[in-house]
Formats: C-alpha cells, sequence, structure tokens
C-alpha cells in the first residue's frame, strides 16, 4: 500500500506541475505538456515522474535548455507527502483524503511563492477536501476554526489588507479544518511564523530582500501544517506539560 501511494503521489505530482505552470497564466489546463522554453510536445516517455528528469539530466530534449529543478521536487514531494498521509490518517480513505489536501496544499504553497498569490479555486478544493477529511477523523474543534481564522481576519482588518491577502484568510479556513483541534492550529501558526521570520531575517541579511518587499506566506504555512500534522501533538503536549511542572514548582 505504501509503494502504490507514493506512485500515485509521484503521478499526481505531476499533473502538479502543470497547474502550477498553467494557473496563474490562466491557461486551460487541457492539452499536452511542452517544454515551457521551445514549446515542444512531450512524448510519453518524458512524462515519467523524476525518472524522466534524470534520465534526460534536466535538459529539454529538442532544445537542450536546463529545465526548472522545481518539476522533479514536486514530484517527489507529492509522492513523500502522500507516504506520509499513510501514517498520519487512521483509515485508508482518509489517508487518501488528506493526500490529496497536502498535494494541493503543496501546489498553493509554490503557486504562492511564484506570484504571492493563490487561485481561489484551488483554496475551494482545498477547504472541502480538509472537511471532508475532518468529518472522517471526526476532530474538529469550533476553537480549532476561531483562532486559525480570527488570527487571520484581525490582521487583515488591523492592516486594511496590506500585511495578508484574503487568499490566506481562505487558506486558514481550510488549514483549521484539516488540522481540526486549537492545539495543532496554535502549533501550526507558532512555526509558520518562527520559520518565515527566520527566512525574512536571512533574505534581510544577504540584501536579497528589501524591507518594502513582500514575501509570501502561503509556504510557511503549510510547512508549519504538516509539522502541525506529524509532531505538532506530542510537541504541544510536552509543551504543556512543561507548563504545567513549572506551575507546580512555582506553587510549591
Ligand atoms: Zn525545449
Amino acid at each position: 500500500m505504501s509503494l502504490l501511494f507514493f506512485l500515485c503521489g509521484l503521478v499526481f505530482g505531476s499533473f502538479g506541475n502543470v497547474l502550477i505552470y498553467r494557473l496563474p497564466l490562466r491557461r486551460s489546463i487541457q492539452g499536452r505538456s511542452c517544454c515551457p522554453h521551445c514549446g515542444a510536445v512531450l512524448r510519453p516517455q518524458h512524462l515519467v515522474p523524476v525518472v524522466s528528469f534524470l534520465l534526460l539530466r534536466g535538459k529539454c530534449s529538442a532544445c537542450k535548455e536546463t529545465l526548472s529543478l522545481q518539476y522533479p521536487l514536486v514530484e517527489l514531494a507529492s509522492g513523500l507527502l502522500a507516504l506520509a498521509s499513510l501514517s498520519i490518517a487512521p483509515t485508508l480513505l482518509s489517508a487518501a483524503i488528506l493526500a490529496l489536501a497536502l498535494w494541493l496544499l503543496l501546489i498553493i504553497a509554490v503557486i504562492d511563492a511564484y506570484i504571492q498569490g493563490i487561485p481561489d479555486v484551488l483554496s475551494a478544493f482545498f477547504i472541502t477536501l480538509s472537511c471532508i477529511y475532518t468529518v472522517l477523523t471526526g476532530e474538529l474543534q469550533p476553537l480549532a476554526f476561531l483562532i486559525g481564522i480570527g488570527f487571520f481576519a484581525l490582521q487583515w482588518l488591523l492592516s486594511k489588507g496590506e500585511w495578508i491577502g484574503t487568499g490566506d484568510i481562505l487558506l486558514a479556513v481550510g488549514l483549521s479544518a484539516l488540522l481540526g483541534t486549537w492545539e495543532s492550529v496554535l502549533f501550526m501558526l507558532f512555526f509558520a511564523y518562527i520559520t518565515g521570520a527566520a527566512v525574512a531575517a536571512v533574505l534581510l541579511l544577504t540584501k536579497k530582500l528589501t524591507s518594502k518587499s513582500h514575501i509570501a506566506f502561503g509556504p510557511f504555512l503549510a510547512l508549519g501544517t504538516l509539522a502541525a500534522l506529524l509532531v505538532g501533538e506530542r510537541m504541544m503536549s510536552c509543551i504543556l506539560s512543561s507548563l504545567q511542572a513549572c506551575e507546580g514548582l512555582l506553587q510549591f
């Protein structure tokens, strides 16, 4: 079953690359894949995820231009996310739904990194899948929604849409539904802000970013979500129990 999930993940990752390339350009997702440099239509043997890229040594077979590393990386990440879903979700059906949701989240994160915006159609599908997952696992606290959405809505209101976009709020709806518990949502936000701040600091120090430029927050929210799904519960119970221990010591 693991191999099947991984292989399906790879194939979905390949389709994900098509979405990442075409959706921001508002191109139809139908029609055959072609080289972004010369437009040569890819042959079936060039469409095998990861393997084709390695066999072609990362170059187009027609024009020999270098192809972006993004293609095999997205395919591999998608395969690994499908594998992770199998270990996170309680049943096979919920694992399949989670794998699809995480695949969409990966595409959302990459598109957000490129264009600093999230196509609404992807957010809508992501919210739908997250809600199905949370219904299947039976884990949904209203408090999770309140923290996840409230946090972003507040920032949006305070900055009049300057700091974050409405796309981030839609994403927060989906993420809150997917994570289900307030502990996980809090952990996700914490993780996203720490990693986001660290990356922004490095970019500022190396002068790749100025204080005026924007950096997409979607990829960090996606990373935070993955961390929350994989280790969030363990980390949060660790933090909460050490807080309780501190409280105990103070009372003593
Ligand atoms: Zn080419």
